[in-house]
């Protein structure tokens, strides 16, 4: 009895899987045909710091980079493969130049660098300032470049606002990793202005009237609640997940910041670090760095070896707790569905190339967009809703933040 009971079961697990791996088959085809069908834009990536710190000169670019790489989590051929068409490159100036000096400089040769990279390859690459003109090189099967700029520091003086948006940038994040002077960070517990500084609410007028886009990601929850009350046009988050999930982190945002954003018209863009995902990945993280860290010291391997990665591999699948995945990332965009009552406020910001080998399983780089729409048609995600999340709702912000600049 147990017998046939085992080979029944048996039987129909596997007639089951037939069926659903037929249609899972059909579902990625799918998957992959809409991440090529519609923009998909993605609210941050780190390539220009990445390459800032591996010394890039643009006259090495022959070197493959950001072409075609084994290196980092972006380059064109990837990008392509995923469908990824128009990632905000990530204008990044760590908090240290707060005190050094230096941000506006270093805001200004890294803007450089992304017009250089596109201007080496027109084919492959262009600098946007508008969602239409991000559209136009859709058309072309051109890879667009929108500018971000990841910290205010390089914000002087308010004139500095519309010099930026001159030279391309399209939203800025207040703050970074710690209070500035336009406003508090999330990861700062100083609480130097109780939100944003007088300064920070001049910048934010400036932002709104200049055209360029209110970044809430990294800043403090007084400063989220000032600047969405304060700027006329919806902000976004551009790399963001659930406090939901993580209770304790307090860089995500909260339901009620959620809820208070999508009512606002504003868009979350989720993060996909997994300790941005995930709690049980935050609370095991170190234990298992810490015990893969041993692994590779009793074989005298470094991190960055190449025999360390085939080990990190393996290590992955015997632990799998070691990094969220693509269903994780999907859990985030339900979340917001459900508090905002539809998928018109939340988009994707993964932070690739800023937050290293901590990516999602299947979503390690650029080509692998398709494996969340995937996930979001298992789901029962229709096209449509699909397209809000690679890019209409922010498009909308965008569009709307543009139209509403007196400049
Ligand atoms: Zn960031």
């Amino acid at each position: 009895m147990k017998l046939f009971l085992t080979s029944l079961l048996a039987f129909s697990v596997l007639a089951f899987n037939t069926k659903a791996q037929k249609t899972d088959e059909q579902l990625y085809q799918l998957a992959d045909k809409i991440a090529h069908k519609y923009i998909l834009t993605d609210g941050h990536v780190d390539l220009p710091y990445r390459l800032k710190i591996k010394n890039f000169r643009l006259e090495r670019q022959y070197l493959g980079i950001p072409i075609s790489t084994e290196e980092g989590d972006f380059d064109y051929e990837r990008a392509k493969k995923g469908g990824l068409s128009a990632p905000f490159m990530s204008i990044y100036i760590p908090s240290s130049y707060q005190q050094t000096g230096g941000a506006k400089e270093l805001a200004d040769s890294l803007i450089t660098m992304v017009k250089g990279i596109a201007a080496a390859h027109p084919d492959k690459f262009g600098v946007v300032t508008t969602p239409q003109q991000a559209d136009a090189n859709f058309k072309k099967g051109i890879i667009s470049f929108p500018m971000g700029m990841e910290n205010g520091a390089p914000l002087l003086k308010l004139s500095d606002v519309a010099y930026f948006r001159q030279r391309g940038i399209s939203y800025v994040t207040l703050t970074h990793g710690k209070d500035n002077h336009i406003c508090d960070s999330s990861y700062d517990s100083t609480f130097t202005h109780k939100g944003l500084s007088a300064y920070g609410k001049d910048v934010v007028k400036e932002m709104n009237r200049v055209g360029i886009m209110v970044d809430v990601s990294h800043i403090s929850d007084d400063s989220f609640y000032q600047a969405i009350e304060l700027s006329t046009s919806p902000v976004i988050a551009s790399h963001s997940s659930c406090r939901y999930f993580t209770p304790t982190f307090k860089r995500n945002m909260s339901d009620d910041m959620i809820t208070l954003l999508g009512k606002k018209g504003g868009v979350i863009q989720i993060n996909f670090g997994s300790s941005f995902l995930d709690e049980n990945y935050r609370q095991q993280a170190e234990v298992l760095q810490g015990k893969f860290g041993k692994i590779l010291k009793e074989k005298g391997l470094k991190f960055s070896d190449p025999a360390a990665q085939d080990l990190l591999k393996q290590f992955q699948k015997e632990n799998p707790v070691l990094f969220a995945d693509v269903e994780t990332v999907a859990n985030h965009i339900d979340h917001v569905v459900k508090l905002t009552g539809g998928t018109k406020n939340v988009g994707i910001g993964s932070d690739f190339d800023g937050v290293g080998d901590s990516l999602p399983t299947g979503l390690k780089d650029v080509s692998q967009y398709p494996n969340l729409i995937y996930v979001l048609l298992k789901r029962g995600y229709t096209e449509d809703a699909i397209a809000d999340i690679m890019y209409r709702n922010v498009w909308r912000v965008w569009q709307k933040t543009v139209a509403n600049a007196k400049m």
